[in-house]
């Protein structure tokens, strides 16, 4: 049990190692900055990834975990079931488990918060009746954000397809999109997957307040913008950027990282699509041959390919096999020595952090995009799903930290000639040169907002004034 005046946070996140951690992050800071404690409830279907478990073993003993009962999922469709319905499923099914959770800690703990992540919206009504404070936490860019507060004017507004809008789409505070680079869910208006995230924007604005895994510096005009003062629409605090750089090194990522102290400084091009990102096999033939012609040294993490979508390992991404029998013939033997093919799974925050790293080809999830940040480290933009196309375009067009490889407009494949072309102009040359300077700043800026007086550190204070000062009025 908690001694009494300690104030106590519950966090709830939605299923995915990217999530975990950079809640976990949020929660260290809590706990050492400002001495609360924390616990993580965690809804499941009795599967957590290696990653997952690694992470819950490392946090410290002021950050308690509880898991749920596992939910049953078996009667959604393996093959046509949206990540976005499944993690929706996950939640909303543990909410009767969840409200008993909440229930044992406002009685044994100085509960103050429930912080969930943006499908999580529905445990609001939890937070209403144990009288605690509805918080959401958005790993993503706050452009993505604006997006959900726009998305249901944008649904009444549009009838037809979001791709097929023929002038872009104007997300308050951000630069013009055009329709088919939004969120990846909100292409089927049919499909569940866009119900529930069209449910769950809906909802956001009933948080008190929005944590932000951005800082001003990278996104001011949004931040500005969402910062604003209007009805309906919660304060929202930018506290990152939080990411995990100190992630324990696991035996099998030893090998990787020995092989990087033999490369020369800023040499390697690192080559991962995240935790459960996957390529066609097509697709995967043309980036390793395209890799090989390149003649630059890379590090590349592989998956098994999959024809169907690029996210069907999400929830298994470091537990499937190791067979890398999918590469094309004699490509391993050919590239020996100059690049290094890795199964599954890289300790990417060390990767990243290497000074033999000189560039990230990367799928642009939020976590990865941070990490190649605060290691000042260039990128390749190559999205493959949810809001990875905004992602990108934020990076190659607004702050101009990454270059894009253009696909093929026939068979939406990026060609392996094209490869080389991307890998040169960010390796080599005057554009990769600016870019990284670009990049190096943004590092500089990121530990300054995260620094004693940064402007994230402060928003943070902010709010474990404004929760300490609830701890307070429910004592009196
Ligand atoms: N990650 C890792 N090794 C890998 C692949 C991923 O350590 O081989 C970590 C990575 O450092 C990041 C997270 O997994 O923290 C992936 O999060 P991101 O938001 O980039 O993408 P997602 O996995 O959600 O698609």
């Amino acid at each position: 049990e908690q001694p009494s005046t300690t104030p106590h946070i519950a966090i709830v996140p939605s299923p995915g190692i990217s999530h975990f951690t950079a809640f976990a992050e949020f929660a260290k800071r809590l706990v050492h900055r400002h001495s609360f404690s924390v616990t993580f409830v965690i809804p499941n279907d009795g599967s957590l990834s290696k990653a997952q478990q690694s992470l819950l073993g490392s946090l410290p003993p002021s950050i308690a975990h509880v898991l749920l009962p596992p939910v049953a999922l078996d009667d959604l469709p393996a093959e046509t079931t949206r990540i976005e319905t499944i993690i929706a499923l996950m939640m909303a099914r543990s909410l009767p488990s969840l409200r008993n959770e909440v229930r044992r800690l406002q009685e044994s703990t100085r509960l103050v918060a429930l912080v969930v992540d943006l499908f999580g919206t529905d445990t609001f009504n939890l937070a209403e009746e144990f009288n605690v404070s509805p918080f959401l936490f958005l790993n993503g860019s706050a452009m993505c954000h604006s997006l959900f507060l726009y998305l249901p004017t944008l649904d009444k507004a549009v009838s037809c397809k979001y791709r097929d809008l023929p002038e872009p789409v104007k997300i308050p505070g951000c630069i013009p999109i055009h329709g088919r680079d939004l969120l990846e869910p909100v292409h089927d208006r049919q499909n569940d997957a866009y119900k529930w995230v069209l449910h769950h924007a809906r909802r956001c604005r009933l948080a008190e307040g929005i944590l932000l895994n951005s800082f001003e510096d990278l996104e001011p005009k949004v931040i500005e913008y969402l910062g604003r003062e209007e009805p309906g629409k919660p304060p929202v605090y930018p506290i990152g950027p939080l990411v995990n750089m100190e992630q324990s090194s696991k035996s099998d990522g030893l090998e990787c990282l020995k092989w990087l102290d033999k490369q020369p400084k800023c040499s390697v091009l690192y080559v991962s699509f995240g935790s459960g990102g996957t390529l066609s096999y097509d697709q995967m033939q043309e980036l390793a041959l395209g890799l090989e012609m390149s003649e630059h040294r890379f590090l590349w993490v592989v998956r098994t390919p999959n024809d169907i979508a690029a996210e069907a390992t999400y929830f298994a991404g470091d537990s499937q096999n190791e067979s890398v029998e999918f590469l094309p013939k004699g490509f391993l033997e050919r590239t020996k020595g100059r690049g290094l093919v890795v199964p599954l799974w890289a300790p990417q925050a060390q990767v990243l952090a290497h000074s033999s790293t000189g560039g990230f080809l990367t799928h642009c999830g939020w976590n990865s995009t941070l990490e190649s940040m605060l290691n000042g480290v260039p990128l390749i933009a190559w999205p493959l799903f949810a809001e990875q196309r905004m992602n990108a375009i934020m990076l190659t067009q607004d702050i101009k930290v990454a270059l894009r490889p253009s696909a093929d407009p026939e068979s939406g494949l990026v060609g392996r000639d094209e490869i080389p072309r991307v890998v040169k102009r960010l390796m080599g040359g005057e554009e990769g040169k600016r870019i990284r300077n670009r990049m190096k700043e943004l590092k500089d800026t990121a530990a300054k907002v995260l620094g004693e007086d940064g402007s994230s550190t402060r928003a943070l204070s902010e709010l474990a004034l404004i929760w300490k000062a609830k701890l307070i009025n429910q004592t009196h």
